[in-house]
């Protein structure tokens, strides 16, 4: 073992990253401080900040509190609003690429389509017909990118402007006309204050109530812009007093801790009884599921929205689409000019539709056929050396992606290391690893809110939602240590 660690001592791989989104760009700069600098990101955007590149709708900003949305080593004393609006948030995903240099080693416009594992190493193949060889590939897609479109009849003969929420036009003109938007989750929230502001009409389709807790927006003046950048140490508090508070409560709530649920329930409850005086109109908002179930949305601005004069909530089903509008299902057609799609994503596509083809032959939509499942959120048996920043399973609901993504990459440099060393050839978890490890987060699903009687995009097709079912600390701490027994190369 000594003379292989010493024949193949501090390897540098070469490494591919795909996306440059947030997770995208931390991977470079920590791979970097690492002292790896063989590093490709394809990208298949023209820029950097994946979802807050592509999102562009009215009202887009970001939910959770902005001093806790940044990378621990990144504070940004330039936020406006508590809750950064989506155009802040892109700038400075664009300044930390630039500050840290990262664009040097992006390829823009360039989607993998292949990436395929031969010979210890991965051959990957974009769409300009370009071939890349590499020790390491790092997925870091996201999870909310590929837009899901309903499936209603009738839909592509519309013959008004028709779009899903993360594909919004450049230069939508809304005055004077009659807007319908389909969905009322976290996206619907935001865009539907927006458009009543500006539409001479506009019809929310509901199908499903969502739980709404009223978390006060502020904008951050200048003046205390410019003390949190005259004394850095207020942005290290901020985000470390807004993470702490996320942890105690919303991370809590959703799994299933008794007091913490309790307070949430009454805080939405009051909030939608003193937003919704009509009876009628508040027994259509009121879910009928466990608070947190579906994600908590937090708005101060949709109930009020709803209220509004040229604001109609449509709760009958839709039967079809025709070219004039919608028709319900009690037969009535609403006649719009423009139908907004707030339908959501496809939550379990992760890397695909790329071709991902592993150890033997293995084709991931086969090992995924049957349940998309992983070891850690990160690594697949058969697919060495392959690593999600995403993967399913991680702790995914009210608390900072960007946390998250911090831990994870992390955990890959970790192993990245073992390569490095000649500790592991292959970074590979063992199946018996990742059942165990799925059997674990299974056992404790039970307890979570999300199997307590809705349908929301954590679940899989068999009903098991893709979270992680124990506390924040827990998976850090998981995520913290290497189980070298788990690995084909693992300990003796
Ligand atoms: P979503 O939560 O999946 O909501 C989709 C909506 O579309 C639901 O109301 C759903 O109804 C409805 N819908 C889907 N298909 C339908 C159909 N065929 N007919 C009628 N209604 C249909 O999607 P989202 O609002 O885009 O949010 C997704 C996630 O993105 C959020 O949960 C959140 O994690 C993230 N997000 C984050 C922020 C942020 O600020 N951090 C902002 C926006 C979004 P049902 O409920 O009945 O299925």
């Amino acid at each position: 073992m000594a003379s292989q660690v010493n024949k193949h001592a501090r390897k540098d791989p070469r490494v591919v990253i795909i996306g440059a989104g947030m997770s995208g760009i931390l991977a470079v700069i920590k791979l970097r401080e690492a002292g790896i600098n063989n590093i490709t990101v394809l990208e298949k955007g023209a820029s950097v900040g994946g979802t807050w590149r592509d999102n562009r709708y009215p009202g887009l900003a970001c939910d959770i509190p902005a001093p806790m949305y940044t990378y621990e080593f990144e504070p940004n004393p330039e936020w406006e609003h508590r809750f950064a609006r989506g155009p802040e948030i892109r700038r400075y995903f664009e300044r930390v690429a630039e500050k840290y240099d990262v664009l040097k080693d992006v390829r823009f416009n360039e989607e993998v389509e292949q990436c395929v594992y031969r010979d210890k190493e991965w051959h990957l193949v974009t769409s300009k017909g370009e071939v890349l060889v590499a020790d390491m590939v790092i997925s870091a897609t996201g999870v909310l990118h590929h837009p899901s479109y309903p499936d209603i009849e009738g839909l592509e003969s519309f013959s008004g402007q028709q779009f899903h929420s993360s594909r919004w036009p450049e230069k939508l003109d809304l005055k004077g006309k009659r807007v319908g938007i389909i969905g009322t989750g976290s996206t619907s929230a935001q865009i539907v204050p927006e458009l009543v502001k500006e539409a001479a009409e506009v019809v929310v389709f509901q199908r499903t109530p969502h739980w709404i807790i009223p978390a006060p927006d502020r904008k951050y003046n200048t003046k205390l812009r410019n003390k949190v950048r005259k004394n850095p140490r207020l942005s290290k508090f901020a985000y470390w007093g807004y993470t702490r508070f996320m942890e105690l409560t919303f991370t809590r709530a959703v799994i299933g801790k008794k007091y913490t649920r309790m307070m949430f329930n009454l805080i939405v409850k009051l909030n939608l009884k003193r937003s919704i005086k009509d009876p009628q109109l508040r027994s259509k908002l009121t879910p009928d599921y466990a608070v947190g179930c579906k994600r908590i949305i937090f708005s101060t601005k949709f109930y009020d929205a709803i209220l509004r004069s040229n604001c109609q909530l449509v709760t009958e089903g839709i039967d079809h689409v025709e070219s004039e509008g919608i028709v319900t299902e009690d037969g009535k057609c609403h006649d719009l000019d423009i139908l907004v799609l707030a339908t959501g994503f496809k939550s379990f596509n992760f890397m695909r539709p790329m071709q991902l083809t592993g150890r033997n032959g293995l084709d991931i939509n086969e090992v995924w056929e049957e349940k998309v499942q992983v070891y850690r959120s990160t690594l697949i048996p058969g697919f060495p050396n392959f690593f999600l920043m995403f993967g399913p399973n991680a702790p995914i609901g009210n608390f900072s992606v960007i946390a998250m993504s911090e831990v994870v990459n992390r955990y890959i440099l970790k192993l990245i290391e073992r390569w490095r060393n000649g500790e592991m050839q292959e970074i590979e978890a063992t199946v018996k690893a990742t059942q165990e490890y799925n059997a674990y987060i299974k056992q404790g699903m039970g307890n979570t809110v999300c199997v307590k009687g809705c349908n929301s995009w954590y679940l899989d097709k068999d009903g098991d939602p893709a979270v992680w079912p124990y506390t924040w600390r827990h998976w850090v701490d998981t995520m913290s240590a290497l189980k070298l027994a788990d690995f084909t190369e693992g300990a003796p």
